[in-house]
């Protein structure tokens, strides 16, 4: 397949690993977080980990939407479901994440009691004002998670059910903003006083960046002094990345570069980005797993479209909520643990005993590792 077999050719991949390791200066080390996590999918499905010298580590970042959402906003959606009898329309790994209560979206939709929850799989914004448009007597939400790459097709089915008029129609906003995540980790303790994560650089993710362009990314080079390489999610891609990292370390270049020019330009998509202004404005905070309150760094829905706001149209208020004492999800999310740092990792915790959100989503650390480097270390 055009685009996909090319960035996975193993030929290459072996050249690109031979580069590294020549280029990568033996007396020092380099960290280089990836913040997706589809990135760390691919770290982890395609071994890219055991292809790099020791001296070149890779620190999972908390680019995965199911896995920075606080339980707080899954129990939100719960309430919604269970409480206001609305038809919650969802994307699958949601369901699965953990709440409050040993309760999940999966597990309300099952039954609470003699309660059962409607909840509804669907594989598009757009397929949840369809539903809408056929249960014109139930109230349908559609909760909506996603960093940039999300966002504007939740704008473009708002503005549409306030052009047909739907009154049964409503948006739990929980978008997230991927630069606010970045600076919070730079501003971090661990980064910044303790260095107990030290980052030598950054790979920013493709998706998000064909949105907002690779222009947002150029405050860290200027303002932290890291470099940044935004980079597609195959092997060869994050390989690539990997070697224009080493690159600007060893040559004290601190710039943002882009590996992913097959589709990312410096400006992103003005059309979308408009969009996305037109319908949403920041919110003051909002609450990440793992990062805390974390300033301007999520969306909401502006007034203008209220009618279409879940948190507007029904009672609803959000309550902090503390994860599983036995999960590490927080600190893994921060760069500061990894997946078998945790004690019930692959044991109690698995995909499909999730006890944290890290288990749940395919991009999650703890699901990537489970899945693909697990035996690595046994071995
Ligand atoms: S293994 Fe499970 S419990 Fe441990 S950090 Fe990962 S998701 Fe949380």
């Amino acid at each position: 397949m055009k685009y996909v077999d090319e960035f996975r050719d193993g030929q290459l991949a072996k050249g690109l690993a031979a580069a590294i390791a020549r280029e990568a200066t033996p007396s020092r080390n380099y960290s280089f977080m990836e913040f997706c996590g589809g990135h760390t999918h691919a770290i982890s499905r395609y071994g890219v980990t055991d292809l790099l010298p020791d001296n070149v580590r890779m620190i999972h970042g908390p680019g995965c939407p199911v896995c920075v959402l606080p339980i707080g906003r899954v129990d939100m959606a719960i309430e919604l479901a269970l409480e206001h009898g609305v038809i919650l329309c969802t994307y699958a790994d949601t369901v699965r994440i953990p709440a409050s209560k040993g309760l999940s979206l999966l597990k309300a939709k099952a039954g609470v009691g003699d309660q059962r929850a409607d909840i509804r799989m669907v594989y598009s914004a757009a397929d949840a004002l369809t539903l809408a448009q056929q249960n014109p007597d139930r109230q349908v939400v559609f909760f909506a998670i996603g960093f940039e790459t999300t966002t504007p097709p939740t704008a473009v089915i708002i503005k549409q059910a306030q052009t047909l008029n739907l009154k049964n129609f409503s948006v739990l906003c929980c978008h997230v903003l991927t630069p606010s995540a970045i600076a919070n980790i730079l501003e971090s303790p661990e980064v910044r006083q303790y260095g107990t994560v030290p980052l030598d650089g950054f790979i920013g993710p493709a998706h998000v960046s064909t949105i907002i362009g690779s222009r947002p990314y150029e405050f860290f080079a200027e303002e932290y002094r890291k470099p940044v390489v935004i980079a597609g999610f195959e092997p060869l891609d994050v390989m690539q990345a990997i070697l224009m990292l080493v690159r600007q370390v060893n040559e004290d270049r601190v710039e943002v570069e882009n590996e992913f020019t097959r589709a990312v330009s410096r400006d992103g998509n003005l059309k979308a980005q408009n969009l996305v202004a037109e319908v949403f404005e920041l919110r003051r905070e909002f609450e990440w797993r793992g990062l805390g309150l974390v300033p301007y760094s999520a969306l909401k829905i502006r007034d203008q479209f209220a009618a279409f706001d879940a948190e507007q149209r029904f009672p609803l208020s959000y309550r902090a909520v503390a994860d599983n004492k036995a999960c590490e999800c927080g600190a893994i999310l921060r760069g500061v643990k990894r997946p078998w740092d945790c004690k019930v990792f692959g044991t109690a915790c698995t995909p499909e005993t999730p006890m944290g959100s890290c288990m749940v989503s395919s991009e999650g650390a703890c699901a990537a590792h489970y899945t693909y480097g697990r035996y690595r270390e046994v071995a």
